[in-house]
């Protein structure tokens, strides 16, 4: 559903991404691993257009967004993104969070944003918080919140950055084990994210970025266990 073609991201003279070739078919979940500054969150943010890329082609669905005139608002309500740092409204409540965007963005009635809403906070075991605001969750229940928020936009493809690297350690599991839930059921994913066992047990394919480029991607076992390129083994020997 995505080809990604030449894509490169230049901030002034620091060129971040360098000539990126990627392909997301749907129902695969993609992870992406790389030392810190090698680009990964700039190419997710490249990717549902938070930075506009500097050259290349974004092609969703065989056209390319980054064509003059293609509806990008449009384009973006069929990617959803899951941050690391959650990104709830402190003010509105659990329900309210997930059913706002559902309303003001794809105009839903509120009672059917508030059935989706009840339906994905269950699928993350979050039903029973429906009145709380965020300040009174745990950073794991936030990031389940911020989960069910994102499936109620029915994305065609969801992104998550880092999405547990702001958790208290016991708070990690949890939030992976929706995640490997959602990969189960089927939803494309791409995911940036430090945690290896999790890359490597969920993964279809794994992208190991270095320095703005796709330096090696593959099959979990190609990449953790064959790795080929030099760089792909000394960044697994420092982090496993
Ligand atoms: P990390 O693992 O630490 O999250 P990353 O792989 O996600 O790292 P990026 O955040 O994509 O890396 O950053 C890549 C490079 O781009 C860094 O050198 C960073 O300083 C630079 N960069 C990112 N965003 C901007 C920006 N808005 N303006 C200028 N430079 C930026
Ligand atoms: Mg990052």
């Amino acid at each position: 559903i995505l080809e990604i073609k030449n894509l490169k991201k230049s901030f002034g003279q620091n060129e971040v991404l360098k000539d990126i070739h990627m392909t997301v078919t749907s129902g695969e979940v993609i992870s992406i691993i790389g030392s810190s500054g090698s680009g990964k969150s700039t190419l997710l943010r490249s990717i549902n257009l938070l930075e506009t890329p500097t050259s290349g082609e974004i092609l969703y669905k065989g056209e390319n967004v980054l064509t003059k005139g293609y509806d990008l608002n449009k384009y973006r309500t069929h990617l959803g993104m899951v941050f690391q740092s959650f990104n709830l409204f402190n003010n509105l409540n659990v329900l309210e969070n997930v059913i706002v965007a559902q309303t003001t963005v794809l105009k839903r009635s509120r009672d059917l944003a508030t059935t989706t809403a009840l339906d994905n906070l269950k699928a993350v075991g979050m039903d029973s918080f429906i009145n709380a605001k965020p300040g009174q969750l745990s950073g794991g229940q936030k990031q389940r919140v911020a989960i069910a928020r994102a499936l109620s936009m029915n994305p065609d493809l969801l992104l998550f950055d880092e999405p547990t690297s702001a958790l208290d350690p016991e708070m990690v599991g949890e939030v992976l084990k929706t995640m490997k839930e959602l990969a189960d059921s089927g939803l494309t994913m791409v995911i940036v994210t430090h945690e290896m066992d999790f890359a490597r047990e969920v993964s279809d394919r794994v992208i190991f970025m270095d320095q703005g480029v796709v330096a090696e991607s593959g099959t979990p076992d190609q990449i953790f266990v064959h790795p080929k390129e030099a760089r792909t083994k000394a960044f697994l020997t420092r982090f496993l």
